[in-house]
């Protein structure tokens, strides 16, 4: 399928690794011009290389924390009018909502909501004018099926979605279409560190704990970073312009229902 992205440009958010960078790949393999951040700048250049020595686009790369301001201001200077933007960042820590104080919340949402919520109003406005805009957040399965230890993060990320289910119906007659991806467990870092706490925690050790992890999928596994890339660029391509404030979730199957 051609998914007539080639020549475009995107700006893919926290995609030094894991699900940003397998996003900021796979669009870049469909011809995609990419513009990645990350706060560290090491693990950021390496990835570019990566990117760059796979399919030959432009990537350039902003070093910065994409949850501040200077780093919203210094990703949008790189690139100020994005066919495409990926929002991601860093999800909030897990614990016990009796020791989030207002501090706590106050970060949660605006990585996870305001955060993506300034980047689309920066960039939303030129879409519309040029006619074609994909806007695709990352956020998580626990926006359908709640984490009850990650209680940040579904307050934070189901205000996101609450807020884009009106927006990309504002602007979907202008072929700017707004939907959220839901991971479930993908093998990334932020899996292996979230099942280190786990594990610390259990006294179990870490390999047995993902492997449980993986069985309790009727996929059997966890999912390859990859996949979830391959679902982007299927968001973002021309043939997706009907498919508007969706939420798709991959897990394997793990929410179990009979729809939705
Ligand atoms: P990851 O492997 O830890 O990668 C996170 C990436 O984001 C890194 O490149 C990191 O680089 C960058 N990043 C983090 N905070 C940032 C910030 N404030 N500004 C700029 N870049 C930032 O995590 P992941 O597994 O890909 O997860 C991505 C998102 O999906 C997270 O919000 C996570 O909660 C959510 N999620 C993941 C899973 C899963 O199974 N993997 C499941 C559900 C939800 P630096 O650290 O150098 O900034």
């Amino acid at each position: 399928m051609d998914t007539g992205l080639a020549g475009r440009t995107a700006l893919v958010c926290a995609a030094s690794k894991g699900l940003g960078r397998a996003c900021a790949m796979a669009l870049a393999q469909e011809g995609v011009h990419v513009t990645i951040t990350a706060r560290g700048a090491e693990a950021l250049e390496a990835t570019a290389a990566e990117i760059r020595a796979a399919t030959g686009v432009v990537v350039t790369t902003v070093a910065g924390d994409i949850t501040s301001e200077a780093g919203r201001a210094a990703a949008l200077a790189a690139c100020p009018a994005p066919d495409i933007l990926v929002n991601n960042a860093g999800g909030p820590p897990p614990g016990d909502f009796r020791t989030w104080e207002r501090d706590d919340w106050v970060a949660a949402l605006d990585a996870n909501m305001l955060t993506p919520i300034f980047l689309i109003r920066a960039v939303v406005d030129g879409m519309i004018a040029r006619g074609f805009g994909r806007i695709v957040n990352i956020t998580s399965g626990s926006v359908k099926s709640p984490i009850a230890t990650l209680g940040l993060s579904n307050g934070a990320r189901a205000g996101l979605t609450g807020f884009v289910g009106g927006l990309s119906r504002q602007v979907a007659r202008h072929n700017v279409t707004i939907n959220g991806l839901l991971p479930g467990p993908f093998l990334t870092d932020r899996l292996r560190s979230n099942a280190r706490v786990a594990a610390e925690a259990s006294g179990q050790d870490v390999d047995s704990l993902l492997a449980e992890r993986a069985k309790a999928t009727p996929a059997g596994r966890v999912g390859d970073p990859a996949e979830f890339g391959a679902a982007c660029v299927f968001l973002c391509s021309a043939q997706a312009g009907f498919i508007v404030g969706q939420n798709l979730l991959l897990d394997g199957g793990a929410f179990n229902s009979t729809m939705g």
